[in-house]
């Protein structure tokens, strides 16, 4: 039991994973991963909804068809997972009025191309703070700099659409310098995938853990290096070393620590740091968001909503921003299950979160019975996840607020000491995403390679307002 690992894992989500498979492929494999749940993938999850199998973490490979290849995407394709191409170009065509009914085509498209052009206007007022060192602006600022703040229900609408979808947070709250445009799609293009097989997107994490884990001949990880189950709750370090102590009492010692956990984990208290973290890792740590993004699937006796080409999306515009706004019929994806699935964010979420799941049927039978008609059938099954509540997780993926600065950012992923970090929000250019999480992996690994190798230990961070 006195065993001194080289680097103890927290997490075994992709950027843990990501991670440990990097510093093994370097040679230090005397490694232990510890994570709280019984499985691997993290945010990546599937589960069982009415006999399919359904994403209730991330869904979409994002960032795909540009200059760069997204290594999600590879690893996608390798695996051969079903995906399905986004295609918004048809939108406008199925905009829900909130008592019912659906726009013009011609006044949604309208809107549509009012915001379009509205996104290239502060896209170009992002360049400018940029260019001119000026601070940081949120979203909304830059659209009140423009004269155009969204505050009908159609425009609302496709404000959430463009902003929140992508965020989970308004606009309002969203850094312009840093989201806008977005690394993942200037990097990896612009298109988005949606994962839809049985084998689970999740099966990237696997196919990142198989290259460096053991596994029996049915292909089940059985590595003693990965243990299940393990709830970090205090980690101890100093300048020789670190001691780990999960809820069952176990202490575990190591040379280093990378924590992956989520930054909605580390500012939730759940693991305690001796000595405590200092204040410049707390206070840029506690500035950044989890955000939450809740993806919940209904399933109906029948279909009465349109299918076939160009109507995979539709929206709803309420006079409340953000009320069960976007919409997606699943019936490429599971042909004649009569699935849908609508997506709330932020406020919403955590609201939906804390009321029966029967509450909720309740509201969106309310608001399909606006869109189609008083004559629907009722829902048969809805799952509600609840990422937000879930004390291994505090919400869905980070958000960058207005008010972080590079300098901020570059701390959150700063070590302390022999304590290392990784995980989506610690990306360079890619929190939030799927992708993030892995080159997060592999960023702070190398970092630490750097220095368990090199005796390279210096973590310097540019100077701010560069
Ligand atoms: P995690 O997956 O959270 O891994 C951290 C691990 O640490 C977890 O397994 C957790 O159980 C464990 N842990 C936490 N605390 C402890 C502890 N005290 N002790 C031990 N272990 C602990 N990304 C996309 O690219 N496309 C999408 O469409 C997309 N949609 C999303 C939708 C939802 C609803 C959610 C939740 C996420 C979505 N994302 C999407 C984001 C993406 O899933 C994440 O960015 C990524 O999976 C995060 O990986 P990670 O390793 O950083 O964190």
């Amino acid at each position: 039991a006195e065993e001194v690992h080289a680097v103890i894992i927290v997490g075994a989500g992709m950027s843990g994973i990501s991670a440990a498979n990097k510093l093994s492929k370097a040679g230090i494999e005397n490694i232990l991963i510890l994570e709280a749940t019984n499985r691997i993938g993290g945010r990546i999850q599937k589960t069982n909804f009415a006999g399919l199998s359904v994403e209730i973490g991330a869904s979409w490979v994002e960032g795909v068809g540009g200059p760069r290849l997204n290594p999600i995407w590879d690893m996608v394709n390798r695996l051969k997972l079903t995906t399905f191409y986004s295609n918004y170009d048809n939108i406008s065509s199925n905009a829900y009025k909130q008592k019912g009914g659906l726009y013009e085509k011609s006044e949604a498209q309208k809107a549509f191309y009012a915001a379009q052009e509205l996104s290239e206007l502060i896209k170009n007022v992002s360049k400018y703070l940029k260019a001119h060192r000026q601070d940081d602006i949120s979203i909304l600022a830059s659209q009140r700099l423009k004269n155009q703040v969204p505050s009908t229900p159609l425009d609302m609408a496709i404000d959430y659409i463009a902003y929140d979808y992508e965020f989970s947070e308004p606009p309002r709250v969203t850094s312009l310098k840093n989201s806008i445009p977005l690394h993942t799609f200037s990097k990896f293009g612009e298109d988005a995938y949606f994962v839809a097989d049985s084998k689970g997107y999740e099966s990237v994490v696997y196919f990142v853990a198989k290259q460096f884990l053991t596994t029996n001949e049915s292909g089940e990880i059985t590595d003693p290096r990965l243990l299940l189950n393990k709830v970090v709750n205090e980690i101890s370090y100093s300048k020789n070393g670190v001691t780990v102590q999960t809820e069952d009492g176990s202490v575990y010692r190591a040379e280093y620590i990378m924590v992956s956990a989520s930054i909605g984990v580390l500012q939730s208290g759940l693991i305690n740091f001796k000595p405590d973290l200092p204040p410049w890792k707390i206070l840029a740590m506690y500035q950044f968001d989890m955000a939450v993004y809740t993806k919940i699937f209904l399933k109906f006796p029948d279909k009465f909503w349109p299918t076939g080409n160009g109507t995979e999306f539709f929206f709803y515009a309420h006079e409340k921003r953000g009320y069960y706004t976007i919409w997606q019929q699943l019936e490429e994806e599971y042909p004649g299950a009569n699935v849908l699935l609508v997506t709330v964010t932020d406020d919403e979420s955590r609201r939906i979160e804390q009321q029966p799941d029967s509450d909720t049927k309740a509201e969106i039978m309310g608001v399909l019975r606006a869109m189609f008609g008083m004559n629907i059938s009722e829902a048969t099954d809805i799952l509600v996840p609840r990422w937000w509540s879930d004390k291994f997780y505090r919400g869905s993926y980070s958000n960058w607020p207005i008010g972080v600065s590079r300098l901020e950012y570059d701390r959150i992923r700063a070590p302390v000491g022999r304590v290392y970090f990784t995980g989506e929000h610690t990306s360079e250019y890619f929190n939030g995403y799927v992708h993030g999480a892995y080159l997060a992996g592999v960023d702070s690994a190398k970092m630490l390679i750097r220095c368990v190798k090199h005796g390279d230990c210096c973590y310097s961070i540019p100077p701010k307002g560069s």
